[in-house]
């Protein structure tokens, strides 16, 4: 698939509007692209009581296993931050995405100028604890 850095910026900017963020109002948004076709979307979503707030990767990544989908159906993950700078994901997300995506799964970065980096999964956690060190 050929994806525009236009087109999947501007996909990510309206989706952004759909985060959930009354506390701290930093928008994040994320988009798994399907080899299908197909696309799944999450966004931050907080909570007063803070523990319970997830991320947009773990809130996308689980609806793409949910959908019957796995790894081997990912074309693409997108990530946009309402950061200056490139804002990468947590540690929890980075072994979230590291359980869920083959690791050297790209994921394109987006900060709120447009400016992107891409940066595979392998390259976000490094030495990742998986199945193999149980
Ligand atoms: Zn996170």
């Amino acid at each position: 698939m050929n994806f525009s850095k236009e087109i999947l910026f501007s996909e990510l900017m309206e989706l952004k509007n759909n985060a959930y963020v009354p506390y701290s109002n930093f928008r994040v948004a994320s988009i798994v692209y399907l080899k299908n076709g197909e696309k799944v979307v999450g966004v931050n979503v907080e909570n007063a009581a803070y523990n319970p707030t997830i991320c947009a990767e773990r809130c996308v990544l689980p609806q793409v296993y949910a959908q019957g989908y796995d790894a081997n159906d990912v074309e693409l993950m997108t990530l946009y931050t309402d950061s200056d700078n490139v804002g990468t994901p947590c540690g929890t997300c980075r072994q979230t995405m590291t359980e869920l995506l083959q690791p050297e799964q790209i994921v394109m970065i987006f900060n709120k100028k447009g400016y992107c980096k891409s940066v595979t999964v392998s390259e976000l956690l490094p030495d990742s604890f998986t199945e193999k060190d149980l």
